[in-house]
Protein backbone atom coordinates (compact mmCIF):
# COMPACT_ATOMS: atom_id res chain seq x y z
CA UNK A 1 0.00 0.00 0.00
CA UNK A 2 1.19 3.54 -1.01
CA UNK A 3 0.70 6.42 0.84
CA UNK A 4 -0.91 7.74 -2.28
CA UNK A 5 -3.61 5.31 -2.00
CA UNK A 6 -4.58 7.33 1.54
CA UNK A 7 -3.79 11.06 0.77
CA UNK A 8 -6.22 12.54 -1.60
CA UNK A 9 -4.42 15.14 -2.83
CA UNK A 10 -6.61 18.54 -3.89
CA UNK A 11 -4.50 21.31 -6.73
CA UNK A 12 -5.72 24.34 -7.67
CA UNK A 13 -5.65 24.40 -11.40
CA UNK A 14 -5.36 27.62 -12.73
CA UNK A 15 -7.75 26.64 -16.17
CA UNK A 16 -10.92 26.36 -14.14
CA UNK A 17 -9.74 28.84 -11.58
CA UNK A 18 -10.55 25.76 -8.73
CA UNK A 19 -9.42 23.13 -6.33
CA UNK A 20 -9.88 20.21 -8.10
CA UNK A 21 -9.50 16.27 -6.92
CA UNK A 22 -5.65 15.36 -8.46
CA UNK A 23 -6.42 12.07 -9.99
CA UNK A 24 -3.65 11.38 -12.37
CA UNK A 25 -3.91 9.96 -16.10
CA UNK A 26 -2.10 6.47 -15.45
CA UNK A 27 -2.84 5.39 -11.15
CA UNK A 28 0.17 5.47 -9.35
CA UNK A 29 2.21 7.34 -12.19
CA UNK A 30 2.69 11.37 -12.62
CA UNK A 31 4.14 12.92 -15.50
CA UNK A 32 4.59 17.18 -14.54
CA UNK A 33 6.37 19.38 -16.44
CA UNK A 34 8.05 22.76 -15.32
CA UNK A 35 9.57 25.24 -17.77
CA UNK A 36 13.31 25.97 -16.70
CA UNK A 37 15.29 29.19 -17.11
CA UNK A 38 16.29 31.09 -20.14
CA UNK A 39 20.28 30.66 -19.73
CA UNK A 40 20.97 34.01 -20.32
CA UNK A 41 22.02 35.66 -17.21
CA UNK A 42 22.44 34.17 -13.70
CA UNK A 43 18.90 33.18 -11.82
CA UNK A 44 18.25 35.62 -9.51
CA UNK A 45 15.91 34.52 -5.95
CA UNK A 46 13.03 35.02 -8.19
CA UNK A 47 13.52 32.31 -10.46
CA UNK A 48 14.68 29.98 -7.52
CA UNK A 49 11.35 30.68 -5.44
CA UNK A 50 9.15 29.27 -8.42
CA UNK A 51 11.67 26.02 -8.73
CA UNK A 52 11.67 25.30 -4.76
CA UNK A 53 8.24 25.54 -4.84
CA UNK A 54 8.01 23.01 -7.66
CA UNK A 55 10.91 21.18 -5.68
CA UNK A 56 8.43 21.16 -2.95
CA UNK A 57 5.62 19.67 -5.27
CA UNK A 58 7.60 17.26 -6.44
CA UNK A 59 9.36 15.72 -3.30
CA UNK A 60 5.50 15.34 -1.80
CA UNK A 61 4.58 13.41 -4.91
CA UNK A 62 7.77 11.48 -4.44
CA UNK A 63 6.75 10.86 -0.35
CA UNK A 64 3.64 9.62 -1.11
CA UNK A 65 4.80 6.75 -3.48
CA UNK A 66 4.28 8.44 -6.83
CA UNK A 67 6.35 7.51 -9.54
CA UNK A 68 7.23 10.80 -10.81
CA UNK A 69 8.59 11.68 -14.17
CA UNK A 70 9.72 15.01 -13.70
CA UNK A 71 10.51 17.33 -16.99
CA UNK A 72 12.16 20.63 -16.38
CA UNK A 73 13.73 22.56 -19.54
CA UNK A 74 16.98 24.49 -20.31
CA UNK A 75 15.76 26.91 -23.11
CA UNK A 76 18.78 27.75 -24.79
CA UNK A 77 17.72 29.35 -27.78
CA UNK A 78 14.71 31.08 -29.29
CA UNK A 79 13.83 33.53 -26.16
CA UNK A 80 13.00 36.56 -28.01
CA UNK A 81 12.90 39.96 -26.50
CA UNK A 82 9.74 40.79 -26.72
CA UNK A 83 6.55 38.73 -26.27
CA UNK A 84 5.49 40.11 -29.87
CA UNK A 85 8.01 38.37 -31.69
CA UNK A 86 10.11 40.96 -32.30
CA UNK A 87 13.77 42.27 -31.55
CA UNK A 88 16.82 39.51 -30.96
CA UNK A 89 16.88 36.38 -28.97
CA UNK A 90 18.02 37.09 -25.53
CA UNK A 91 20.76 34.47 -25.80
CA UNK A 92 22.12 35.83 -29.05
CA UNK A 93 21.97 39.35 -27.55
CA UNK A 94 23.73 37.95 -24.72
CA UNK A 95 26.40 37.13 -26.93
CA UNK A 96 26.91 39.82 -29.19
CA UNK A 97 27.40 42.28 -25.83
CA UNK A 98 29.75 40.00 -24.62
CA UNK A 99 31.60 38.77 -27.67
CA UNK A 100 31.19 35.43 -27.12
CA UNK A 101 29.50 32.49 -28.58
CA UNK A 102 25.99 31.86 -27.68
CA UNK A 103 26.54 28.19 -26.60
CA UNK A 104 29.13 29.65 -24.13
CA UNK A 105 26.60 31.71 -22.86
CA UNK A 106 24.36 29.10 -22.48
CA UNK A 107 27.00 26.88 -21.14
CA UNK A 108 28.12 29.38 -18.39
CA UNK A 109 24.94 30.05 -16.72
CA UNK A 110 23.21 26.76 -17.05
CA UNK A 111 26.10 26.04 -14.87
CA UNK A 112 25.14 28.98 -12.64
CA UNK A 113 22.09 27.70 -12.54
CA UNK A 114 23.06 23.78 -11.80
CA UNK A 115 25.42 25.13 -8.47
CA UNK A 116 22.37 27.04 -7.51
CA UNK A 117 19.93 23.85 -7.38
CA UNK A 118 22.79 22.22 -5.46
CA UNK A 119 22.96 24.85 -2.98
CA UNK A 120 19.08 24.79 -2.16
CA UNK A 121 19.25 21.13 -1.92
CA UNK A 122 16.66 20.53 -4.90
CA UNK A 123 16.52 17.23 -6.11
CA UNK A 124 17.60 16.86 -9.72
CA UNK A 125 14.41 16.48 -12.38
CA UNK A 126 14.20 13.10 -14.23
CA UNK A 127 15.03 14.75 -17.41
CA UNK A 128 16.40 18.16 -18.15
CA UNK A 129 16.04 18.69 -22.18
CA UNK A 130 17.16 21.57 -24.14
CA UNK A 131 15.52 23.18 -26.72
CA UNK A 132 18.60 23.22 -29.34
CA UNK A 133 18.38 19.44 -28.54
CA UNK A 134 15.00 18.66 -30.34
CA UNK A 135 14.99 21.22 -32.85
CA UNK A 136 13.78 18.46 -35.23
CA UNK A 137 10.93 17.35 -32.56
CA UNK A 138 9.90 21.23 -33.23
CA UNK A 139 10.30 21.06 -37.43
CA UNK A 140 7.62 18.41 -36.98
CA UNK A 141 5.41 19.63 -34.62
CA UNK A 142 5.12 23.35 -36.93
CA UNK A 143 4.65 21.01 -40.31
CA UNK A 144 1.70 19.49 -38.57
CA UNK A 145 0.32 23.05 -37.10
CA UNK A 146 0.49 24.05 -40.90
CA UNK A 147 -0.77 20.82 -41.85
CA UNK A 148 -3.50 21.29 -40.37
CA UNK A 149 -4.36 24.69 -41.12
CA UNK A 150 -2.94 26.45 -38.26
CA UNK A 151 -0.08 28.40 -39.49
CA UNK A 152 1.36 30.11 -42.45
CA UNK A 153 4.94 30.57 -43.56
CA UNK A 154 6.11 34.46 -44.54
CA UNK A 155 9.15 34.97 -45.99
CA UNK A 156 10.68 31.71 -44.26
CA UNK A 157 9.11 32.86 -40.87
CA UNK A 158 6.40 30.67 -39.72
CA UNK A 159 3.58 32.15 -37.72
CA UNK A 160 0.60 30.56 -35.36
CA UNK A 161 -3.27 31.39 -37.10
CA UNK A 162 -4.64 32.88 -33.83
CA UNK A 163 -7.57 34.16 -35.39
CA UNK A 164 -8.15 30.78 -37.60
CA UNK A 165 -7.43 28.25 -34.46
CA UNK A 166 -10.23 31.15 -32.55
CA UNK A 167 -12.69 30.38 -34.82
CA UNK A 168 -12.85 26.53 -33.56
CA UNK A 169 -11.08 26.16 -30.39
CA UNK A 170 -10.88 29.04 -27.82
CA UNK A 171 -7.43 31.24 -27.49
CA UNK A 172 -7.21 32.46 -24.12
CA UNK A 173 -8.89 29.71 -21.81
CA UNK A 174 -5.87 29.33 -19.70
CA UNK A 175 -5.67 32.94 -19.05
CA UNK A 176 -8.92 34.11 -19.55
CA UNK A 177 -8.65 36.77 -22.19
CA UNK A 178 -10.54 37.28 -25.49
CA UNK A 179 -9.12 37.67 -28.51
CA UNK A 180 -11.16 40.66 -29.43
CA UNK A 181 -9.65 41.81 -26.03
CA UNK A 182 -6.38 40.99 -26.66
CA UNK A 183 -3.97 44.25 -27.15
CA UNK A 184 -3.42 44.93 -30.32
CA UNK A 185 0.54 45.47 -31.20
CA UNK A 186 0.77 48.83 -33.90
CA UNK A 187 2.17 46.90 -37.02
CA UNK A 188 4.66 49.38 -37.64
CA UNK A 189 6.98 47.56 -35.26
CA UNK A 190 9.90 45.63 -36.70
CA UNK A 191 9.42 42.44 -38.66
CA UNK A 192 5.49 42.66 -37.74
CA UNK A 193 4.48 43.16 -41.21
CA UNK A 194 4.98 39.66 -41.76
CA UNK A 195 2.16 38.24 -39.68
CA UNK A 196 -1.76 37.88 -40.78
CA UNK A 197 -2.19 39.44 -37.40
CA UNK A 198 -0.49 41.28 -34.55
CA UNK A 199 -1.74 38.17 -32.10
CA UNK A 200 -0.50 35.69 -34.50
CA UNK A 201 2.88 33.89 -33.08
CA UNK A 202 5.74 33.06 -34.38
CA UNK A 203 6.73 28.58 -34.78
CA UNK A 204 9.95 29.57 -36.81
CA UNK A 205 12.03 32.55 -37.14
CA UNK A 206 13.96 32.96 -40.20
CA UNK A 207 17.61 33.55 -39.39
CA UNK A 208 19.17 37.23 -39.99
CA UNK A 209 22.60 36.74 -41.96
CA UNK A 210 24.50 37.75 -38.38
CA UNK A 211 22.46 34.85 -36.29
CA UNK A 212 24.72 32.86 -34.77
CA UNK A 213 21.95 30.00 -33.72
CA UNK A 214 20.52 28.41 -36.96
CA UNK A 215 18.81 25.69 -38.48
CA UNK A 216 17.94 24.29 -41.32
CA UNK A 217 14.08 24.09 -41.48
CA UNK A 218 11.78 23.29 -44.64
CA UNK A 219 11.12 26.98 -45.10
CA UNK A 220 14.45 28.92 -43.89
CA UNK A 221 17.84 28.38 -42.16
CA UNK A 222 16.34 29.93 -38.43
CA UNK A 223 15.68 28.91 -35.34
CA UNK A 224 12.27 27.92 -33.77
CA UNK A 225 9.78 30.54 -31.71
CA UNK A 226 9.96 30.32 -27.55
CA UNK A 227 6.53 28.73 -27.04
CA UNK A 228 6.93 25.43 -29.15
CA UNK A 229 9.86 24.38 -27.32
CA UNK A 230 8.05 23.24 -24.56
CA UNK A 231 5.06 21.65 -26.52
CA UNK A 232 7.69 19.40 -28.21
CA UNK A 233 9.63 18.50 -25.55
CA UNK A 234 6.51 18.09 -22.61
CA UNK A 235 4.94 16.11 -25.32
CA UNK A 236 7.78 13.68 -26.09
CA UNK A 237 8.70 12.83 -23.04
CA UNK A 238 5.47 12.93 -21.09
CA UNK A 239 2.79 11.86 -23.63
CA UNK A 240 0.13 14.36 -25.73
CA UNK A 241 -1.63 14.82 -22.54
CA UNK A 242 -0.23 15.01 -19.09
CA UNK A 243 -1.09 15.37 -15.28
CA UNK A 244 0.80 18.66 -14.51
CA UNK A 245 2.40 21.65 -15.88
CA UNK A 246 4.08 24.29 -13.91
CA UNK A 247 5.59 27.61 -13.85
CA UNK A 248 5.97 31.41 -12.66
CA UNK A 249 2.54 33.09 -12.94
CA UNK A 250 4.04 35.01 -15.51
CA UNK A 251 4.36 32.71 -18.20
CA UNK A 252 0.24 31.77 -18.08
CA UNK A 253 0.12 34.30 -21.03
CA UNK A 254 1.45 34.31 -23.78
CA UNK A 255 3.64 31.18 -23.18
CA UNK A 256 1.16 28.49 -21.83
CA UNK A 257 -1.57 29.79 -23.56
CA UNK A 258 0.61 29.53 -26.75
CA UNK A 259 1.57 25.86 -25.58
CA UNK A 260 -2.22 24.65 -25.21
CA UNK A 261 -2.87 26.18 -28.54
CA UNK A 262 0.39 24.40 -30.33
CA UNK A 263 -1.03 21.45 -28.66
CA UNK A 264 -4.39 21.32 -29.79
CA UNK A 265 -3.29 22.45 -33.18
CA UNK A 266 -0.90 20.04 -33.59
CA UNK A 267 -2.57 16.93 -31.89
CA UNK A 268 -6.32 17.88 -31.58
CA UNK A 269 -6.21 17.76 -27.94
CA UNK A 270 -5.44 19.79 -24.53
CA UNK A 271 -2.12 18.74 -22.97
CA UNK A 272 -2.33 19.23 -19.71
CA UNK A 273 -4.80 18.09 -16.48
CA UNK A 274 -3.45 20.47 -14.06
CA UNK A 275 -1.99 23.79 -14.62
CA UNK A 276 -0.14 25.19 -11.83
CA UNK A 277 1.51 28.63 -11.46
CA UNK A 278 3.94 30.00 -8.62
CA UNK A 279 3.32 33.36 -7.76
CA UNK A 280 6.03 35.96 -7.75
CA UNK A 281 8.39 36.96 -5.23
CA UNK A 282 9.02 40.79 -4.67
CA UNK A 283 11.91 43.01 -3.32
CA UNK A 284 10.69 46.15 -2.14
CA UNK A 285 7.43 45.80 -2.92
CA UNK A 286 8.00 45.24 -6.54
CA UNK A 287 8.59 41.99 -9.12
CA UNK A 288 12.09 40.99 -9.15
CA UNK A 289 12.50 40.93 -12.71
CA UNK A 290 15.56 40.43 -14.90
CA UNK A 291 14.38 43.05 -17.34
CA UNK A 292 13.81 45.56 -14.62
CA UNK A 293 17.18 45.11 -12.29
CA UNK A 294 15.24 44.60 -9.36
CA UNK A 295 16.94 41.35 -8.46
CA UNK A 296 18.94 39.68 -5.73
CA UNK A 297 20.76 36.59 -6.75
CA UNK A 298 21.39 33.68 -4.54
CA UNK A 299 25.13 34.03 -3.85
CA UNK A 300 24.48 37.92 -3.06
CA UNK A 301 21.54 36.61 -0.31
CA UNK A 302 24.02 34.03 0.97
CA UNK A 303 27.29 35.88 1.51
CA UNK A 304 24.91 39.22 2.48
CA UNK A 305 27.50 40.84 0.17
CA UNK A 306 24.36 42.92 -0.88
CA UNK A 307 22.75 46.85 -0.07
CA UNK A 308 18.97 45.03 0.96
CA UNK A 309 20.09 43.09 4.01
CA UNK A 310 21.68 42.88 7.17
CA UNK A 311 23.37 39.76 7.18
CA UNK A 312 24.12 36.76 5.44
CA UNK A 313 20.91 33.71 5.06
CA UNK A 314 21.68 30.37 4.83
CA UNK A 315 19.89 28.35 1.94
CA UNK A 316 17.93 25.89 4.22
CA UNK A 317 16.62 29.30 6.10
CA UNK A 318 15.61 30.72 2.57
CA UNK A 319 13.95 27.32 1.93
CA UNK A 320 12.05 27.56 4.93
CA UNK A 321 10.98 31.10 4.45
CA UNK A 322 9.78 30.64 0.91
CA UNK A 323 7.31 27.57 2.56
CA UNK A 324 6.05 29.98 5.26
CA UNK A 325 3.63 31.03 2.42
CA UNK A 326 1.42 29.40 0.05
CA UNK A 327 3.21 28.29 -3.53
CA UNK A 328 0.31 30.57 -4.84
CA UNK A 329 0.47 34.16 -2.67
CA UNK A 330 2.90 36.90 -3.54
CA UNK A 331 5.88 36.92 -1.12
CA UNK A 332 8.13 39.80 -0.51
CA UNK A 333 11.39 39.36 0.37
CA UNK A 334 12.37 41.70 3.38
CA UNK A 335 15.13 41.53 6.22
CA UNK A 336 12.39 41.68 8.64
CA UNK A 337 10.86 38.78 6.97
CA UNK A 338 14.10 36.69 6.62
CA UNK A 339 14.88 37.21 9.73
CA UNK A 340 12.10 35.74 11.34
CA UNK A 341 12.19 32.63 9.16
CA UNK A 342 15.81 32.46 10.35
CA UNK A 343 14.64 32.50 14.31
CA UNK A 344 11.34 29.71 13.42
CA UNK A 345 14.06 27.67 11.58
CA UNK A 346 16.60 27.32 14.48
CA UNK A 347 14.15 27.01 16.98
CA UNK A 348 12.51 24.24 14.53
CA UNK A 349 15.66 22.58 14.11
CA UNK A 350 16.64 22.59 18.07
CA UNK A 351 13.62 20.64 19.07
CA UNK A 352 14.36 18.39 16.17
CA UNK A 353 17.69 17.99 17.49
CA UNK A 354 16.41 17.05 21.38
CA UNK A 355 14.57 14.14 19.34
CA UNK A 356 17.01 11.66 19.71
CA UNK A 357 16.99 12.16 23.32
CA UNK A 358 14.09 12.02 24.43
CA UNK A 359 12.54 9.06 26.80
CA UNK A 360 9.72 6.88 25.90
CA UNK A 361 7.36 6.69 28.74
CA UNK A 362 4.25 3.88 28.92
CA UNK A 363 1.77 5.70 27.76
CA UNK A 364 1.21 9.30 25.42
CA UNK A 365 -0.54 11.71 27.01
CA UNK A 366 0.06 13.31 23.03
CA UNK A 367 -1.84 12.19 19.83
CA UNK A 368 0.76 11.62 17.78
CA UNK A 369 -1.87 9.71 14.72
CA UNK A 370 -3.57 12.67 15.12
CA UNK A 371 -0.79 15.30 14.75
CA UNK A 372 0.61 13.41 11.55
CA UNK A 373 -2.53 13.11 9.54
CA UNK A 374 -3.07 17.28 10.16
CA UNK A 375 0.52 17.67 8.39
CA UNK A 376 -0.57 15.24 5.48
CA UNK A 377 -3.96 16.82 5.42
CA UNK A 378 -2.03 20.89 5.02
CA UNK A 379 0.17 18.71 2.33
CA UNK A 380 -3.32 17.35 0.52
CA UNK A 381 -4.66 20.80 0.65
CA UNK A 382 -2.73 21.92 -2.53
CA UNK A 383 1.19 22.02 -1.13
CA UNK A 384 0.21 24.35 1.77
CA UNK A 385 3.32 24.37 3.05
CA UNK A 386 2.62 27.16 6.10
CA UNK A 387 0.20 24.93 7.59
CA UNK A 388 2.50 22.42 7.70
CA UNK A 389 5.16 24.45 9.45
CA UNK A 390 2.67 25.64 11.80
CA UNK A 391 1.82 22.12 12.29
CA UNK A 392 5.59 21.08 13.17
CA UNK A 393 5.92 23.77 15.20
CA UNK A 394 3.32 21.86 17.53
CA UNK A 395 5.44 19.42 17.48
CA UNK A 396 8.46 21.38 18.18
CA UNK A 397 6.14 22.21 21.51
CA UNK A 398 5.52 18.49 22.03
CA UNK A 399 9.25 17.68 22.26
CA UNK A 400 10.33 20.43 24.37
CA UNK A 401 7.35 19.11 26.94
CA UNK A 402 8.17 15.59 26.57
CA UNK A 403 12.32 16.67 27.13
CA UNK A 404 10.56 18.87 30.38
CA UNK A 405 8.77 16.16 31.73
CA UNK A 406 5.25 17.47 31.56
CA UNK A 407 4.11 15.05 28.54
CA UNK A 408 4.42 11.87 27.88
CA UNK A 409 5.46 9.83 24.86
CA UNK A 410 5.36 5.93 24.16
CA UNK A 411 8.29 4.51 22.28
CA UNK A 412 5.38 3.92 19.40
CA UNK A 413 4.47 7.29 19.27
CA UNK A 414 8.33 8.52 19.83
CA UNK A 415 9.18 6.19 16.38
CA UNK A 416 6.15 8.04 14.54
CA UNK A 417 6.87 11.67 15.67
CA UNK A 418 10.39 11.16 14.77
CA UNK A 419 9.61 9.82 11.25
CA UNK A 420 6.91 11.98 10.42
CA UNK A 421 9.37 14.92 11.27
CA UNK A 422 11.98 13.76 9.34
CA UNK A 423 9.68 12.94 6.60
CA UNK A 424 8.24 16.30 6.34
CA UNK A 425 11.61 18.22 7.37
CA UNK A 426 13.94 17.16 5.17
CA UNK A 427 11.86 14.72 2.00
CA UNK A 428 9.05 17.04 1.52
CA UNK A 429 10.43 20.69 3.08
CA UNK A 430 14.31 19.62 1.82
CA UNK A 431 15.68 21.42 4.53
CA UNK A 432 18.78 20.36 6.00
CA UNK A 433 20.13 20.28 9.28
CA UNK A 434 22.66 22.80 9.52
CA UNK A 435 22.45 24.22 13.13
CA UNK A 436 25.79 23.56 13.90
CA UNK A 437 27.38 25.83 11.16
CA UNK A 438 24.71 28.42 12.19
CA UNK A 439 25.72 28.57 15.77
CA UNK A 440 29.12 29.31 14.77
CA UNK A 441 27.70 32.13 12.14
CA UNK A 442 25.45 33.51 15.16
CA UNK A 443 28.89 33.31 17.68
CA UNK A 444 30.72 34.98 14.53
CA UNK A 445 28.33 37.55 14.29
CA UNK A 446 28.40 38.14 17.90
CA UNK A 447 32.33 38.76 18.01
CA UNK A 448 32.04 41.22 14.77
CA UNK A 449 29.17 43.14 16.88
CA UNK A 450 31.50 43.18 19.79
CA UNK A 451 34.15 44.77 17.30
CA UNK A 452 31.67 47.26 16.12
CA UNK A 453 30.69 48.28 19.51
CA UNK A 454 34.36 48.78 20.10
CA UNK A 455 35.25 50.81 17.29
CA UNK A 456 32.49 53.05 17.84
CA UNK A 457 33.92 53.73 21.22
CA UNK A 458 36.59 54.26 19.44
CA UNK A 459 34.88 56.63 17.51
CA UNK A 460 33.59 58.71 20.11
CA UNK A 461 36.54 58.92 21.84
CA UNK A 462 38.45 60.24 18.27
CA UNK A 463 40.71 57.17 18.27
CA UNK A 464 40.33 57.25 14.45
CA UNK A 465 43.52 55.66 14.20
CA UNK A 466 41.82 52.93 16.49
CA UNK A 467 38.56 52.44 14.56
CA UNK A 468 40.31 52.32 10.94
CA UNK A 469 42.45 49.70 12.80
CA UNK A 470 39.48 47.81 13.44
CA UNK A 471 37.73 48.26 10.16
CA UNK A 472 41.01 47.21 7.68
CA UNK A 473 42.06 44.20 9.82
CA UNK A 474 38.65 42.81 9.53
CA UNK A 475 38.51 43.72 6.11
CA UNK A 476 42.07 41.99 5.72
CA UNK A 477 40.25 38.47 7.04
CA UNK A 478 37.05 39.33 4.39
CA UNK A 479 34.52 40.89 6.73
CA UNK A 480 33.31 43.99 5.33
CA UNK A 481 31.87 46.63 7.48
CA UNK A 482 29.53 49.03 5.94
CA UNK A 483 28.27 52.11 7.55
CA UNK A 484 24.65 53.46 7.06
CA UNK A 485 22.24 56.05 8.58
CA UNK A 486 20.67 52.92 10.66
CA UNK A 487 24.15 51.87 12.34
CA UNK A 488 27.05 49.67 10.68
CA UNK A 489 26.30 46.22 9.51
CA UNK A 490 28.73 43.88 8.27
CA UNK A 491 28.87 41.26 5.28
CA UNK A 492 31.39 38.27 4.82
CA UNK A 493 32.98 37.78 1.69
P1 LIG B 1 12.94 32.81 -17.13
O1 LIG B 1 14.37 32.35 -17.04
O2 LIG B 1 12.80 34.28 -17.22
O3 LIG B 1 12.20 32.09 -18.24
O4 LIG B 1 12.23 32.40 -15.76
C1 LIG B 1 12.34 31.14 -15.17
C2 LIG B 1 11.20 30.92 -14.19
O5 LIG B 1 11.23 31.88 -13.14
C3 LIG B 1 9.81 31.04 -14.82
O6 LIG B 1 8.97 29.99 -14.34
C4 LIG B 1 9.32 32.37 -14.34
O7 LIG B 1 7.91 32.41 -14.26
C5 LIG B 1 9.94 32.43 -12.96
N1 LIG B 1 10.07 33.80 -12.42
C6 LIG B 1 10.58 34.91 -13.03
N2 LIG B 1 10.52 35.99 -12.20
C7 LIG B 1 9.98 35.54 -11.03
C8 LIG B 1 9.65 36.16 -9.77
N3 LIG B 1 9.89 37.44 -9.53
N4 LIG B 1 9.10 35.38 -8.81
C9 LIG B 1 8.85 34.07 -9.02
N5 LIG B 1 9.13 33.43 -10.17
C10 LIG B 1 9.68 34.14 -11.17
ZN1 LIG C 1 7.86 26.64 -21.20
Amino acid sequence: MQLYQSNQIKVYNSLTGQKEIFKPINEGHIGMYVCGPTVYSNVHLGNVRTFMSFDMVFRYLKHLGYKVRYVRNITDAGHLENDADIGEDKITKKARLEQIEPMEVVQRYTVDFHNVLRTFNFLPPSIEPTATGHIIEQIELISKIIENGFAYEVNGSVYFDVHKFDETNEYGKLSKRKLEDLIHNTRTLDGQSDKKNPQDFALWKKAEPQHIMRWPSPWSDGFPGWHLECTAMSTKYLGKQFDIHGGGMDLKFPHHECEIAQNEAAIGVSPVNYWMHANMLELNGQRMSKSTGNTVNPDELLSGNNSFFSKAYSPSVIRFFNAQSSYRSVLDLTDDGLLASEKGFYRLMDAVNLLDDLKASSASSIDVSAWKQKCYDAMNDDFNSPILIAHLFEAAKYINQVKEDSATLSSEDLDLLKETINSFVYDVLGLENNAKTDSGTDKLSGAVDVLIRLRQDARANKDFAMSDKIRDELAEVGIQLKDGKDGTTFSVN
